[in-house]
């Protein structure tokens, strides 16, 4: 077999040259901007101390961990959907782990029952499985209210025929003693605060026995309370009222909300075609880079740019013909050489990152709160060789 020395395929690292005032990182390469991270996460805080709601961080929206302890300052610790994210929560982040799944192996309850704060059964059958293994821990149970705020019947967890969370009202009801909490993850992207006022008025209501019995209670992720606009007083006074009303230490767990607008995705532009319009391909791809957002037919986020009149699809280097971040106007030509920035890059961006035709992983570079950039994690070839095979090295 034909080896080719690694030197030949891997690309030209940084081009920066010392003496340099200005430092050329090698594009794609995802940018965590820690000043716009502290920006959620003084929200956060506003709200943990106005409505006495803790804030797990849910690990499958982001698990970049170079930015955890800087989190972890704000947030109560961590929540997940697999072992391997309770890990990582527990070894880099710190503070309480909350370990969900949709099943769980016999496995990972026996791994995670040595560090998980509460372990999170998603069926009363699984519950009932691992009770003997588990019964001095703090569980909990995530039960299908059956009502959802979603956009998206892909994302929605009260879709038809859903195996997300209990529906049995009854079954909740027998297995009472074997739990301290229960976990309602029912919005997507939710900005409506009033939407969310009655929902809560409804479980309240619905599940008056549970939480009677509960000490806790999680109403997921999917709240956009980060979003502009966003009434956070209202939020906090809904959340604080439902806290007190049933006695229950409410939890949040933020994916999105946590890290909005807190990364790009920095890309070059490396050829220019046209076929009835302008075409901008770079250096990266949204199948690849940014699959959430191809998954859920959305385009990438751009700035706007001021007299913006030239017009160009932006799309990716892979083969895929849809492969295409969005249209967007520009204040000037595009050419080759030109930097591309998508904005809002963090959530369900990095953790969905693949190795597609084979095209170089973006690196994983943060700008700290001092304004130095680091560099964290580059990708290479040997890492590509090794994904799908054991290369030796
Ligand atoms: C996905 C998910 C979250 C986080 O959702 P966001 O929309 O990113 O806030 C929280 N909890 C559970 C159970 C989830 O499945």
């Amino acid at each position: 077999m034909l080896k080719i020395p690694l030197k030949i395929l891997e690309k030209p690292g940084n081009t920066s040259r010392n003496g340099n005032k200005k430092m050329k990182l090698q594009t794609p390469y995802y940018l965590i901007d820690e000043k716009k991270l502290l920006e959620n996460m003084k929200k956060i805080s506003y709200i943990r101390k106005m409505s006495g709601a803790k804030f797990v961080l849910a690990l499958k929206c982001f698990s970049t961990w170079c930015v955890f302890d800087l989190m972890s300052e704000y947030m109560d610790g961590t929540t997940s959907s697999s072992l391997y994210e309770a890990k990582l929560g527990y070894e880099k982040f710190g503070k309480e782990v909350h370990a969900y799944s949709v099943a769980y192996p016999k496995e990972e309850i026996t791994e995670l029952k040595k560090f998980a704060d509460k372990i999170i059964f998603n069926s009363v059958s699984q519950l009932n499985e691992f009770y003997p293994l588990v019964k001095n821990k703090n569980l909990g149970l995530r039960i299908n209210p059956k009502i959802s705020y979603s956009h998206f019947d892909l994302a929605d967890p009260a879709r038809k025929y859903s195996r997300l969370g209990v529906c049995d009202k009854k079954e909740i009801l027998q297995n009472l003693d074997k739990i301290n909490g229960a976990m309602f993850h029912f919005n997507c992207e939710n900005e409506d605060v009033d939407n969310l006022e009655k929902s809560l008025a409804y479980i309240g209501k619905n599940y008056k026995e549970l939480l009677e019995k509960i000490n806790w209670v999680s109403f997921g992720g999917g709240i956009y309370f980060t979003k502009k606009g966003y009434d956070v007083k209202k939020f906090c006074k809904i959340l604080k009222e439902f806290s007190q009303k049933h006695n229950v230490q409410i939890y949040l767990e933020p994916g999105e909300s946590s890290i909005t607008m807190s990364a790009k995705l920095v890309t070059t532009v490396l050829d220019v075609v046209k076929n009835e319009k302008d075409i901008a391909v770079v250096d990266s791809s949204i199948e690849a880079h940014m699959l959430d957002l191809l998954t859920y037919h959305t385009p990438a986020k751009m700035k706007v740019f001021k007299n913006a009149k030239y017009e160009y699809i932006v799309a990716g280097r892979s083969c895929l013909a849809g492969d295409i971040f969005g249209t967007y106007k520009f204040g000037k030509k595009i050419k080759p050489g030109d930097t591309v920035e998508f904005e809002d890059a963090a959530g369900y961006s990095m953790v969905k990152m693949n190795w597609f035709n084979g095209l170089p992983m973006p690196a994983i570079v943060v700008k700290r709160l001092n304004g130095k950039t680091e560099v964290i994690r580059k990708f290479t070839y040997k890492d590509f060789v090794n994904n799908l095979g054991n290369a030796g090295n």
